[in-house]
């Protein structure tokens, strides 16, 4: 069943040179892009964003890294995205990440870990539209 899920690529891989990298990668995965969009989140944007995590000690730091540069926010679209997705991305640790992961492979460490992606249905929905509104969505 086709799904959509939010990707970001966080502002160390923005930083470091690696959208076209890992936007080649979405290619060759079969993840289609349906939308796409580079900004810098405001303060109050990364906190609502990650609000999930507002109890989590990182909460603080999260914010002022997720904040520290652009990002670039993409829709993907394809069979199981948000599965395939994270598969793609690798663990949050880019240490425990399998060999070829986009984590594996551009992320410095636990916070800078170069990429987001959804984890259900319910956040990819709530996520894309955090970013686009439908008219940005193609297909
Ligand atoms: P994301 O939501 O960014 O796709 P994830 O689902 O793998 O990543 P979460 O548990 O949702 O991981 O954490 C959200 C983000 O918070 C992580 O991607 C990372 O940038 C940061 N983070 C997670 N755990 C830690 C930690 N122990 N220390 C510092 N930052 C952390
Ligand atoms: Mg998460």
């Amino acid at each position: 069943m086709k799904q959509r899920t939010l990707s970001i690529i966080k502002p160390d891989a923005v930083k470091a040179g690696y959208i076209g990298d890992i936007l080649s990668r979405f290619q060759k995965e079969g993840l289609h892009i349906v939308a796409m969009r580079m900004t810098q989140l405001s303060q109050s944007q990364a906190e609502g964003f990650y609000a999930v995590h507002r109890e989590r000690p990182f909460f603080g730091e999260l914010v002022e890294f997720m904040t520290s540069g652009p990002i670039v926010a993409i829709t993907l679209e394809a069979d199981d995205a948000i599965q395939g997705y994270r598969t793609l991305m690798g663990a949050t640790d880019p240490a425990k990440a399998d060999e070829g992961t986009l984590r594996k492979l551009y992320a410095s460490n636990v916070q800078n870990n170069a990429v987001h992606g959804s984890d259900s249905p319910e956040n990819a929905q709530i996520e894309i539209a955090y970013f686009f509104s439908a008219l940005d969505l193609v297909g």
